[in-house]
This record gives C-alpha cells, structure tokens and sequence, in this order.
C-alpha cells in the first residue's frame, strides 16, 4: 500500500531535505534538522499526494490513510509520552500546510488541537498553569474557527478586545483565568452561531477537518494569486505537518519567536529577529504586540539564546543559505519549529552571495546561479535623493528598500483597483494574507503595526516593493480613509512618499536618483563579466543614456537609432523643411542645417563609449511621422476655409502641407517608405548622416581618443539595397578622412530584420561586416503580427496556450530563432569571423539572451537599465550551456 505519512522524532525521521517534492519545504527540512538531532517537537508530515488524491477524488482521503494517520499518532503519543484526548495526559499537536515552495497565501497555523472539556482537565493537572491552559484554548478555538472553519477572524478579536475592555487591561498576556474563562464561552457562542453546530469536541474530527481545511486552502483564491504571481505550478499540492505542541505561552520562562541568520533586508552578518516572552504562534508576526529584538532575547533567555544562535549557524553551514527560523522557548528549552531559506530582497541576496563566496561556503558560479536576473533588475530601482528637501513626518522600519511615491489609499481592495493606473501607496494599521492583489498593486506599503518579519514586511521583500512597517507613530483610521501623525491628518489621495531603505515617510512626492554599482553588487556583475562570452551592449540614442549604459557596464553601443536625433524639439522644423522641399538642392540646404546638430550628438556619444564600438543606424521610420497629423490637419484646413479663421498666407501654407502629408501618407507605413528605402530614394540624407558620423569620428581623434563607428543599414530585404548603401558609406568616409587628413577604421553592416534577409544573408555577408538582428521587425513579419496591435489578441492565444509567451517579449525560438540560426549560419559560411547580435526589445530578456548564447551569436544589446540584467544573463546562459 502507497506510503503517505512520514514521521519523525526521536533523532531520526523518514524523510530529508532532499524530500521537497513530497513532503513539502516545511516537512522536509523538519524531518533533516531531526536526523541533524536538533532540537525539533516531534511529529509527522501527510505527503502532497495525499493533498493530490484528495482532488482527484472528490475530496476523499486515499484508501488507508486514516490507518496510517492512527499508527502515526501512536508513534507521537509514545515519543512524547502524553496521549491524545486523555483525560490526565493529553497530547496536544499543531497542524501546518506546507507546500514545496513557501507560499504566504496559504492556510495559517492551528495550534493547541486536541483540546477539549475533558483535556482541558488533564492539561490543567499536568501543568498547574489554568491561566496558560485557558489561553491555550481560547487561541485553538479562535485559530480553528478562523482558518479551518471561515469564521471571520475579525468576530473573534472583536470579543477579544471587549473582554480587554470588561478585564481593564490592555494586552492579552494581562487577562485573568476568570476573563479568559467567560471568553471561551463567548467563542463557543460565536462559532455555534455561525456554523449551526457546537465546536467540535472530539479531537480526532478536529484533526480530520484541519487536516481537510489544509488541502482545500491549496486552492483557495489567495494561494491561487499566489502561484500565478510566482510561476509556481498548480499541480504539486501541499503536505500537512501535524507535530507535538511546545508551548511558549507558559509564563515569563517561555517565549516563541522568529530569526534570520542574516539582516534579510540587507544581507549583513548579524543574527538577527523578534520574540515575544509568554506568547503563542503567530503573536510575533501578527503585530498584537511589539517584539522585542535578538539583544534582549540575549539578556531575558541567555542559555537559549546561545544555544538558538549556535543550532542556527549550523543550519547555515549545513544548507549553505541564509535560514529563516521559527522556534520555541519552553520553560527555558529551546525547539526548532522550522528552518527555510530566508526570502531577502534584492540587495540583501546579492550581498549575501558575494559574502558567502568569501567565506567558502558557495563557490562563484553557484553564486551567480543564486540571483535570478529579476532580483538584479530590483537592484536597480531609483531611490530617494539624499539632497532632496524632504519633510518627514514619522519613521517606521525600513523593511523593504526602494522608493515609492503615490496617493495613499487604505484598502488593499481600492489599491488593487487604482494601483494599475496611478500610483498608490497602500496604508494599512497591519497587512495579511486577504490584502496580496492589493499590495502587489501599489508602489509601495506602509502600516503602523508589525515588525521586520510581519507580514507586510515579508511580502513586501518578496515582490521587490518598498515598505516601511511598524511605524507606530502613524493612527490608521481605515474606516475613515486617513491617518494621523501628532496633529498632521493625511487623506486618502493625498500623495506620500515611502523610504523602504530608512523607514521614512515623507509627505508629498520626492525627486530620486539612479542606484549605484558599487559595493558587493559591482564584485557580483564583476564574476558575471569573468564567465560570459556573449558580449553586452546598449541601445543608446545620446550621450546621457549612453553614460548610463557605460556606468551599468555596457561594452558598446549595439543600436542607435538616429532619428530620435531627429525628433528632438529644436528640429523638427529642419526635418520639416528637408521633407517638405520640393528639388533635392532645397532638400540639401535644409539638411546642411541638421549636420552639425547630428554630428555634434555623434560626437557626444563618441567621446562617452571611450573607444568602444558605437552603432549608428541610419534613418529608419517613415517621413510623415515627422509632419503633424494628417487628420488633424484636415480639420484645420476645412475650418480656415469655412473662414472662422482668418485664412490667406496661412490657408495656403496649411494646404501645401496637407498635400505633402497626403502624397507620403501610408495606409501601413511599418512596410512601406521606411528603413534603407529612404536612404536609397533620398540618399542625400545618408549622405548627411554619414558625414555627421566621420566627421565627428574625425574630431574625437584629433583629440587623441580612440572611436570605432559601425555605420548600420536598417530594414534590408536585397543584396542590392544593402551593397548600394554601403558604397554611399565607403564613398564619403573616404572623402572625409581624406580632407580631415585622418585614417580610421569602421565598419559598415545591417541589420537583419525581414525574413528575405534572413535567406540570403549570405549574399548580404559578402559585403556586409556585420549583422544586428532587429528580432522587433523580424518578429513582427515572421508572424505577420503588426507590433503596434498585437498586444490585444497576442493575451488571447497566450491564455490559450497557443502562444507559450508574447513574441515581442520572449524571442520565439521556434520561428524567428530558427532564421535568426539560419542567417548566422549563412553570414559566416562567407565570412567566418562576421561579428553577429541582436539589438531588438528581446537584447534585455533572459530567456532570449539564452537562446542568442547557445546558438553563437557575438552579443546582445538592450535598454541601458537592462545591461545587469543582461550581463548576468549571459553567465547564467553560459554556466547552463556548458553545464560547469
Ligand atoms: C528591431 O526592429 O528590432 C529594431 C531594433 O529596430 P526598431 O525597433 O527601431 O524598429
Ligand atoms: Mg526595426
């Protein structure tokens, strides 16, 4: 018969670390610090096949689980010596979803289970503690009715605070036997009134429907967000975990808390968490009340301190990771109740990395292999100008780093709906598992409860979203849609600005400034540049993102596109004027206005590469964009004739306009009069931004600095197009390093982006000396998908599953990879050392830069704020490919 429980206890268990898939993160790494004779409660953990068949067959247990639930049980009565339901000894578990990777969407803990009239009895006697016992159930009931039976959790605190109010006292730990006694009864009340039964007295239905509430909350709607959020697949289920209860509500002696072996927020070396004394389960991170830190747990529990720190540390070394633990103080004796993987934000997984290289705990690939480029692309993110006047008006904990500016709003269902929109920060007195849609859509989270480890902090950290928790001085009122600071009243709408890396909030919108590449990060991207071969360019059009690309460790510029040169304010009446001339002497007069305006750009991005290799492409989209709109100039027109304007010289002008916008207008211009056909009807403007280009060259080595242009030609579909243009490029580079009395050398190439190109590349190599595939075009008219639509139906077939991904984003291997691989192939079959890259949207994307290493290709140019990205990219793709 199948095997679906594991045990462990008694310094062994039936399951490892190695086990995920089966028994969940939490149970496996349970079942590894029990063989590692940590300190562990024991217990056991019912598999996620168990949770698999419990779907597949109408919510019914596998044949002979509740058997092996039994035996199991036995086994954990006779390790802890104490049986479950007893009258004079009860046996007391918890029971934990857990899933092979953490899900915070998931269902919440239930404690104390097995309690009951007559165990409360039998607790009573072995402990001698009545207050401790009553707190115990009144929790269970709470925790039983809330996550296994939906009773909102709000009824039970609501008589929780009023029972607070009848006692006079303002924290739970301050509540006398009597009062805990009277809200027992309460909660009874409540539970009866809302399920139409009594709470469940027998402890074995009680297991059974925590147990059943465990599997349903795998497909609840929060864990469902969750793994769509996550990429995490739906169809691994989760394991239950059902372990023996330690109590940290004992008294002052006990305590529960949570840790990190490392600052999760910025990856440093210190021991690091929050505990409460006389507490319970999730007291720590709920926010009930404030936790103190690791330094007081030193002086309040030194054995347990020592000995927590120590266990930690090994677990460390042992899963050569930062841990994020949970444990237990029971009468001064500590247990483990989990260990994990710690989540840490971006900087903090970098930080921790570089530093566990140097400790030789990882080598540097396994480094490299740790931080997901997404994680680098976080990194990146602007933060608050430190010379920025800023009014702050409280301080919390900086919880997660980053800067966020928005509207605050106080509901996570209002964030949800605006945050895609506008930018909105979600403010809340605490936040929980319900309010994910919500804080996944504001830009950042700020709440007034809660410490490093509470929820809000956690997955804020997760999402890479700048929070600042815990900031006490701040009065939520969501109800009223405002809080208040001392006096100062901030309204929903009112804009607000987080420091996640300090814990400010600042009123109003605040100016940020660029990340910087120093530090662990800069050593990071340093072993990147040391493992990949495919080389990082950026898609650059002027020197100040130029300088961007160059700081953020681009190695060239891979695509300028010169008519963003063009589009600039100050000259689009020249281009006007060029477009709009009627003889090519009247064209040429208005372009030799725009060369040195063109060369001075060149010149400026020249000077910034320092001597690496700049591509300049020439002219690429149609001319009309460059004219006002035809349209809107029809209107214009027509009311000038109708006279209510005053119309003479002006009417006359407009016309002559509209009937030059109407002779270039295009009914689709992404294949008509763009890219080389403009060069090639007019090639006076090549010739113009080809001077431009060698004449700036020219200059920056006169200065004594070293340029490498590479004049690219876009949107080649004929050998001939191609051989054309280039002659028109050697022609006037000649002339002018001939006047200029200056020998370069540059290289002239094109970039392949229509599917023609891409079979006869080979005639194309015989001139060309380079390939820059523009996979934007090439996407589109391998698909016949016009870029500027596609977006609309392109979500139809990917959740169809006709499209495993939008094409635009993710190179498609299949199709446009395979011309990509085809035009390589034939390129270099006549001239082997063609140096070939990409340089359309799919430069900056992983999965592509993968494929674009695994089939040769020289490098990838991208957006400057994707080069780090990229240049980890391209080590992950070259540590995969060859596998070492
Ligand atoms: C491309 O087509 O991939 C490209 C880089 O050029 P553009 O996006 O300017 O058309
Ligand atoms: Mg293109």
């Amino acid at each position: 018969m199948a095997k679906y429980i594991y045990f462990f206890g008694d310094g062994k268990a039936e399951g490892n670390a190695k086990m995920k898939d089966l028994l969940g993160g939490k149970g496996a790494n349970l079942a590894e610090m029990t063989n590692l004779k940590i300190p562990v409660p024991p217990g056991f953990t019912i598999s996620t096949q168990a949770c698999l068949h419990f779907f597949k067959n109408k919510q019914k247990w596998p044949v002979g689980l509740k058997e092996e639930l039994f035996r199991n049980l036995k086994k954990l009565e006779k390790s802890k010596g104490a049986k479950f339901g007893d009258k004079n000894n009860p046996l007391l578990v918890s029971v934990r979803s857990g899933a092979k990777v953490s899900m915070p969407g998931m269902m919440d803990t239930v404690l104390n289970l097995g309690l009951n009239s007559t165990t409360l009895k039998g607790l009573l006697e072995s402990t001698g503690n009545p207050r401790f016992v009553y707190d115990s159930f009144r929790r269970f009931i709470q925790m039983f009715g809330d996550v296994v039976m939906d009773i909102p959790k709000a009824d039970f605190e609501h008589l929780l605070s009023r029972e607070k109010k009848r006692a006079g006292v303002k924290l739970d730990v301050d509540l006398k036997v009597e009062y805990l006694q009277h809200l027992i009864e309460k909660f009874k009340e409540l539970y009866k009134k809302k399920k139409k039964t009594s709470f469940p007295e027998n402890p074995y239905d009680q297991l059974g429907m925590a147990c059943n509430a465990v599997f349903l909350s795998w497909n609840n709607d929060r864990a469902k967000f969750y793994r769509r959020q996550n990429n995490i697949p739906d169809n691994i289920g989760t394991a239950v975990n059902v372990q023996a209860m330690v109590y940290g509500n004992l008294g002052n002696d006990s305590a529960t808390g949570v840790g990190f072996t490392r600052d999760p927020a910025t990856g440093k070396k210190i021991f690091y968490g929050e505990y409460l004394a006389n507490a319970q389960g999730e007291d720590v991170v709920a926010g009930i009340r404030t936790p103190l830190h690791f330094k007081d747990l030193k002086k309040q529990f030194p054995k347990a301190y020592q000995n927590l720190k120590q266990i930690t540390g090994r677990l460390e070394k042992h899963y050569r990771d930062i841990q994020d633990f949970e444990f237990t103080i029971e009468k001064g004796k500590l247990y483990l109740l989990q260990t994990r993987a710690g989540k840490r934000t971006a900087a903090a997984a970098v930080q921790i990395a570089v530093d566990m290289v140097h400790e030789k705990l990882i080598g540097k690939k396994e480094a490299l292999l740790r931080i997901t480029p997404e994680q680098i692309d976080r990194l990146l993110h602007p933060v608050i100008d430190p010379k920025a006047k800023v009014q702050v008006i409280a301080k919390g904990l900086p919880a997660s780093p980053g800067a966020a500016t928005g509207k605050a709003v106080f509901t996570a269902d209002e964030a949800a709906e605006r945050g895609d929109k506008e930018k909105v920060i979600l403010v809340r007195n605490e936040t929980c598992p319900d309010d994910i849609h919500g804080m996944d859509a504001a830009q950042g989270i700020l709440t007034a409860r809660g410490g490093m480890t509470s929820h809000a902090a956690v997955v804020a950290r997760g999402m890479g979203k700048c929070c600042v928790a815990g900031c006490e001085s701040i009065k939520v009122d969501e109800k009223g849609n405002k809080f208040l600071v001392g006096k100062q009243i901030i309204k929903r709408n009112d804009f607000i600005t987080l420091d996640g890396s300090t814990g400010r909030v600042i009123t109003g919108m605040v100016p940020t400034v660029e990340p910087s590449m120093s530090g662990a990060f800069g050593k990071f991207l340093s072993w990147a540049d040391g493992i990949r071969q495919l080389g990082i360019r950026a898609n650059a059009d002027i020197p100040r993102d130029a300088k961007t690309a160059r700081d953020f460790g681009a190695e060239g510029i891979g695509l300028c596109r010169t008519e963003h040169m063009f589009f600039a304010k100050d000259r689009i009446p020249l281009v006007q004027k060029m477009i709009l001339a009627t003889t090519t002497e009247k064209r040429k007069e208005a372009l030799n206005k725009l060369l040195p305006l063109q060369e001075k750009d060149f010149e400026g991005l020249f000077e910034v590469m320092g001597g690496y290799p700049v591509t300049i492409r020439l002219l690429d989209p149609p001319l009309h964009e460059f004219l006002p709109r035809r349209e809107e100039l029809m209107v214009e027109v027509a009311l000038l004739k109708k006279g209510r304007k005053t119309a003479g010289k002006n009417l006359k002008e407009k016309e002559k306009l509209l009937s030059r916008i109407e002779e270039l207008h295009e009914f689709n211009p992404m294949l008509g009069h763009r890219g080389c056909r403009l060069g090639i009807t007019f090639p006076e403007v090549s010739e113009m931004q080809v001077r431009a280009i060698f004449q700036a060259a020219c200059r920056v080595i006169k200065k004594g600095k070293k340029v490498q242009p590479e004049v690219m030609i876009p949107l080649v579909s004929l050998s001939g197009e191609f051989y054309q243009q280039k002659e028109l490029v050697d022609r006037v580079a000649r002339e002018i390093m001939k006047k200029e009395k200056v020998k370069l050398s540059y290289m002239v190439g094109t970039m392949i982006e229509l599917p023609r190109a891409t079979v006869i590349a080979d005639k194309i190599a015989r001139k060309a000396e380079f390939f820059s595939f523009g996979t934007n075009d090439l996407t589109q008219t391998t698909f016949g998908f016009s870029r500027d639509d596609a977006g609309k139906f392109i979500r139809v077939y990917v959740d169809k599953n006709i499209l495993l991904s939008d094409p635009f984003q993710n190179l498609d291997t299949e199709g446009v990879g395979e011309l990509i691989k085809i035009a390589a192939k034939k390129g270099r079959s006549v001239r082997p050392k063609l140096k070939v890259g990409i340089c359309g949207e799919h430069g900056g994307d992983p999965s592509s830069i993968e494929f674009c290493n695994q089939i040769g290709l020289n490098y990838v140019s991208c957006s400057p704020y994707r080069v780090p990205i990229a240049r980890l990219a391209a080590a992950q793709a070259s540590l995969k490919r060859t596998g070492k």
